[in-house]
């Protein structure tokens, strides 16, 4: 029996018991309609009911189950995935405040902070390099440090504190917070840096870690597919030898530890240790002997 007839047949049924209720609601109503019922004769093409075996044939609710419950909501493997609070506005001994005076690169800044100025390193985090010492740059090593700008530079960030307090070049080692945004894990969640080995027993490990598995799902950046290598062009040795006081007009002053160089009114230059202060009579002369721009003072 093809499918159209077994649809006929049901049809058929369907007309059937159809008659055969009206008949059966004009019978409860005979007492007001005296018309004879209709004749079963109406309906003498009707198939035998013998012939009619559609229920058999339909397979569908008895092989029906109920459909899997969704699946539960993904679960981190981090080992905190709690947010961050965002620190608050006071400072504590282990978190200050400081202004971001100049971006050295991806992972690195330099910060005015109690009066001094410092570079600080991002804690747990590796951006690729920049040129230097006449290596080219890395890839997105310029990037990265276009996105530390944008992220903190001219701003006033918090430092958080944590052990070792300096790595071996005499750096600050901190976790950097802008608003409530903690830029270590950011730039890790933008593609621009890697976590180091450290990252894991960080206090920030879940955060880190979830930032680092957003970027490759995402595949930004250093999780992109690695583009086809081009030349570069490497860039002059940023640093020179030991910078030497040199006589004439101050107009400008740079600090021989940072490599930042301000207007001679900037108010880091009262702050600054007198040893490590190093006149320039012009900012050209500055920027010739390896020191950058005061963001702040913008001289
Ligand atoms: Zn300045």
């Amino acid at each position: 029996m093809g499918a159209s007839t077994q649809v006929s047949s049901g049809l058929r049924t369907r007309q059937l018991i159809l008659a055969l209720s009206v008949l059966a609601l004009v019978g409860c109503a005979g007492g007001r309609d005296t018309r004879a019922p209709a004749a079963p004769t109406a309906l003498p093409t009707s198939t035998p009911l013998s012939s009619l075996t559609p229920w058999p044939t339909y397979t569908l609710y008895p092989t029906w189950t109920a459909p899997a419950p969704p699946p539960p909501p993904p679960t981190c493997d981090c080992p905190t995935c709690t947010p961050v609070p965002p620190p608050s506005p006071t400072a504590t001994p282990e978190r200050v405040a400081a202004t971001v005076l100049a971006v050295v690169d991806g992972d690195t800044i330099v910060v005015s902070c109690d009066g001094r100025e410092e570079r600080v390193r991002y804690l747990a985090i590796d951006c690729p390099e920049v040129a230097h010492d006449e290596q080219p740059a890395d890839w997105l090593g310029d990037e990265a440090t276009q996105m530390n700008i944008r992220l903190v530079e001219g701003q006033t960030v918090w430092l958080g504190q944590d052990t070792p307090d300096r790595d071996a070049y005499g750096r600050l080692l901190r976790w950097v917070w802008a608003n409530d945004t903690l830029i270590n894990a950011e730039l890790v969640r933008l593609g621009y840096a890697y976590l180091r080995s450290n990252a894991e027993e960080s206090r920030y490990a879940g955060l880190l870690h979830t930032a680092e598995h957003e970027a490759q799902q995402a595949l930004r950046g250093l999780w992109a597919a690695t583009p086809t290598p081009t030349p570069r062009p490497t860039r002059a040795p940023s640093l020179t030898p030991a910078p030497t006081a040199t006589a004439g007009p101050c107009n400008y002053v740079g600090n021989a530890n940072s490599m930042i160089f301000h207007k001679a009114s900037c108010s880091s230059v009262a702050k600054m240790a007198p040893g490590n202060k190093v006149c320039f009579g012009t900012r050209e002369e500055a920027i010739a002997q390896g020191y950058r721009a005061c963001k702040i003072c913008k001289p």
